[in-house]
């Protein structure tokens, strides 16, 4: 059994965020995947541009580059923090490229198990519960339907001053959910034992104290957070 919490869900579910929350409340790690293969996009494309290229070529590239998750937010790549850059409109259209490949899922993949191995933690993606951590203690899959995955995104979205056109959010979100759902390896899919939880109708603190209260039943969570109280 491992020591880890697996939170997946579609695109704007507000797996970060409560993932974040989480980890802050228990007071353990937050691993965010999804910033692991942004940040080898963002590499990618500062080195080759968005155009085609090899399979081997792009593994070589995430083999090479040094990703790091402060533990009070963001991510570093090769030292550099590129927290906002990997969240801009062409990276994430470039992740869904590099995501599709098997060989980069695993190199980050293996990224993923250590960090999670080292620490209670929380890791929240789209495989973490399927691939990256079956044996989890505990596994949360985050649902709600579109429309307020779209409200939630455009509030984000707006809060940092940004354009949004609700139409084109949609849109976006429906393609990046077709794509998460189809990829052959580590595509979005809810684990046989994990927790559905639909947040349509709920506040995020609700969520957040559901989360926690699962957590805290678990007996590995139990030990390890009694030693650190
Ligand atoms: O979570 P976020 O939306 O930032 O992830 C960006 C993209 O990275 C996803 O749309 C998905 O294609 C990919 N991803 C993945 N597996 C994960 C996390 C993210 O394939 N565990």
């Amino acid at each position: 059994m491992d020591c880890v919490v697996a939170i997946d869900g579609p695109v704007a579910v507000g797996k970060s965020s409560v993932a974040r929350r989480v980890a802050v409340s228990l007071g353990i790690r937050h691993i965010n995947t999804g910033a692991m293969y942004r940040a080898v996009a963002l590499k990618l494309m500062r080195l080759r541009g968005a155009g085609p290229i090899n399979d081997n070529a792009m593994a070589e590239i995430a083999r090479n580059a040094r990703i790091e998750l402060p533990r009070e937010g963001g991510v570093l790549l090769d030292g550099e923090d590129v927290s906002e850059a990997i969240r801009e409109e062409q990276v994430s259209n470039f992740t869904a490229v590099v995501a599709d490949n098997a060989q980069v899922r695993d190199i980050l993949v293996e990224h993923q198990r250590r960090l999670g191995s080292e620490e209670p933690s929380v890791l929240e993606g789209r495989d973490i519960g399927t691939v990256v951590f079956r044996n989890a203690a505990l596994k949360i899959y985050l649902d709600a339907s579109p429309e307020i995955r779209v409200e939630r995104r455009v509030a984000q979205l707006r809060r940092k001053g940004l354009p949004a056109n609700r139409e084109e959010v949609f849109h976006g979100l429906v393609e990046r959910d077709r794509a998460d759902r189809a990829r052959a390896t580590g595509g979005l899919k809810m684990a046989d034992d994990a927790t559905l939880i639909d947040t349509t109708h709920y506040e995020e603190d609700f969520v957040i104290d559901l989360i926690c209260a699962l957590v805290r039943e678990q007996p590995c969570f139990q030990e390890r957070l009694a030693v650190r109280a």
